[in-house]
């Protein structure tokens, strides 16, 4: 059995302590790690004093098996990481002539001269792996000494996330004899807890792969991690898993590793050959915007309308003004209208209507989060009330993910009800 690795990141910078900045570092590395299948034990951050980074390292050598430090690697006096952690694991300095040259080639490409002072980022521990910095000047770097593992990254976020990546995965990936490899698996309309009690038993059953969930902002996801000596092997530990998963919540799965819903959906209409236009009311344009935010969304998308007041429906969409007077925008019969008049309008496969009541005010019929959506192809007119929130932010979004979700199932052949 191999070993789980724990780690502790270690934040060094007075700035961070006196609030100027936010420790994004350690937000970042902490996910990038849970990639790599090593569990974070513990955040840290230390000021620019040499005796506290000391106490810090310490502290972490004693608890956590891999040590990150994030900062402090600078020209200036007070970027002291590498040659503090150098004294507490007793290693010697040693002068790295790449970090150096590439420093030099750095500022000559910025066209801006280099001071000496510039000079002392490429002092590195004696035997250690350099990580050259082709973000910045910085160099990091990374050695084992006894039972700990400690990489040094540079403070700047940029230059801290790519280098971990290109330089620092790699690096404790070479450590282990094993290969971890993951998928994750991206639902909508379930939330975490829902997907948790669906799949308990087997999420407590399962040792390697361990499926774990995740709750993003509107939808969850579900991540698949297996560990082995190959990654076909690992790749081939999870497919059973991943059938037993969709065995269960099948339907709200819209993609593995997928982007977003609107990119799942534009897969899909691209893969189907179907274009879609909408008619938003309570949405204002918000469905159009994360379409039209994927390149090549003419593709499928034509256009829509944001038909926001009774006016702009009927005009725009020649809904019947005594209709919408009758049973009110936020109606079923409007909605249906909007999906039928708009997919008619631009001529397309598909054509799907929102209206609905985003608050605060309410249009004395219905709650604030009360949303019909509906879809016109074809074979007819689908419409649903949802009922999706309180606050404008999540209404808004709510229904446009739903609308989203509503193509999806129509295009996979997925019942359109998806609420238990
Ligand atoms: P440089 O090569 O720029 O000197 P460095 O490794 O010495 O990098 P610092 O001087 O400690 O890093 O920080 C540089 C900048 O990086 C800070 O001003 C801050 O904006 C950002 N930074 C540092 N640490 C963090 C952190 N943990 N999270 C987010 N940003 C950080």
């Amino acid at each position: 059995v191999s070993k789980v690795y724990t780690a502790e990141l270690l934040g060094v910078g007075t700035e961070l302590l006196l609030g100027n900045i936010v420790n994004t570092d350690a937000r970042d590395l902490s996910v990038m790690l849970s990639e790599l299948g090593i569990n974070v034990y513990w955040h840290s951050v230390v000021g620019d004093n040499p005796q506290r980074l000391r106490q810090a390292v310490e502290i972490a050598r004693s608890r956590a098996d891999i040590i990150i430090t994030t900062g402090g690697l600078g020209p200036t006096c007070d970027d002291l990481t590498k040659q503090t952690l150098a004294e507490c694991f007793g290693l010697e300095m040693e002068f790295n002539q790449e970090a150096a040259d590439r420093m030099r080639e750095h500022f000559a490409v910025l066209n801006r001269p280099m001071t000496e002072n510039n000079l002392q980022q490429a002092w590195l521990p004696v035997g250690c792996t350099v990580f050259q910095n082709l973000w910045g000047t910085a160099p990091g770097c990374a050695f084992k000494s006894g039972d700990n593992i400690v990489l040094m990254l540079p403070g700047p976020p940029r230059e801290c996330n790519a280098m971990f990546r290109h330089c620092g995965m790699p690096y404790l990936r070479s450590l282990s004899d094993e290969t971890i490899v993951s998928h994750n698996l991206r639902i909508f309309g379930l939330g975490e807890s829902a997907v948790e009690f669906r799949l308990r038993e087997l999420m407590n059953e399962l040792k390697n792969p361990t499926l774990a969930p995740y709750a993003k902002e509107g939808e969850c996801m579900l991540r698949v991690t297996a560990k082995a000596a190959t990654e076909a092997e690992a790749e081939a530990m999870m497919v059973p898993v991943i059938e037993r998963v969709r065995g269960v919540i099948g339907d709200y799965i819209y993609g593995v590793d997928a982007g977003s819903l609107e990119e799942a959906v534009f897969e899909l209409m691209k893969e189907k050959g179907v274009t879609l236009s909408v008619a938003e009311s309570c949405t204002g344009g918000f469905v159009a915007k994360r379409l039209t935010d994927i390149p090549g969304a003419s593709q499928v998308f034509p256009g829509g309308v944001t038909v926001y007041s009774d006016m702009a429906k009927a005009k725009l969409l020649g809904i019947d003004a005594g209709l919408i007077a009758e049973k009110g925008a936020v109606s079923y019969e409007v909605a249906c209208e909007m999906a039928v008049r708009v997919r008619e309008v631009m001529g397309t496969d598909i054509g799907v209507g929102i209206t609905g009541v985003a608050g605060p005010d309410t249009d004395g019929r219905h709650e604030v989060g009360d949303v019909f959506i509906s879809l016109a192809d074809e074979s007819g007119v689908y419409c649903r009330l949802y009922t999706l929130g309180k606050t404008r932010a999540r209404v808004r979004l709510s229904s446009a993910n739903n609308a989203f979700d509503l193509v999806r199932r129509r295009l996979s052949g997925l019942p359109m009800e998806h609420r238990d």
